[in-house]
């Protein structure tokens, strides 16, 4: 079981599922979204996902997929695409224990900021994920 939530506290989750597609994602939108250099994310299935306190604040990020935050504290919580509706990813960096969920890759590096190190030893893909 993974359980997490925001800074504040307000909005909680826990996930049952395995997590897989550990990432640090290098696009333009995550680090907008999160005000951040890079984003870690994993994901789980949607079906064994829940939150669990707060419903949090939801927004249309692009044409085929929807962020969630905290609508009191703004910490990014998750992320889902149209295009995989079985799916849910999540924030690494808002679980409870986020040490214990490293990234297994590094998505989208065709834009990541040039004052960013990329991790060595770690699968790098320019743009998406491409063994998904
Ligand atoms: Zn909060
Ligand atoms: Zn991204």
């Amino acid at each position: 079981m993974l359980t997490g939530g925001c800074l504040c506290g307000a909005t909680r989750y826990e996930a049952t599922g395995t997590p897989y597609h550990q990432t640090n994602c290098h696009c333009g939108m995550c680090r907008r979204a999160a005000g951040a250099a890079y984003v870690t994310w994993f994901s789980v299935p949607r079906a064994e996902f829940r939150f669990t306190a707060a419903t949090p604040a939801a927004y249309r990020s692009s044409a085929h997929a929807t962020r969630r935050f905290c609508a009191t504290c703004g910490t990014p919580l998750s992320f889902e695409s149209d295009k995989h509706q079985d799916e849910i990813d999540v924030t690494t960096c808002s679980l409870d224990t986020p040490e214990a969920l490293p990234p297994a890759d590094q998505t989208r590096t065709a834009t990541r900021l040039p004052w960013v190190t990329l991790e060595p030893g770690l699968p790098t893909f320019p743009e998406a994920r491409t063994n998904r």
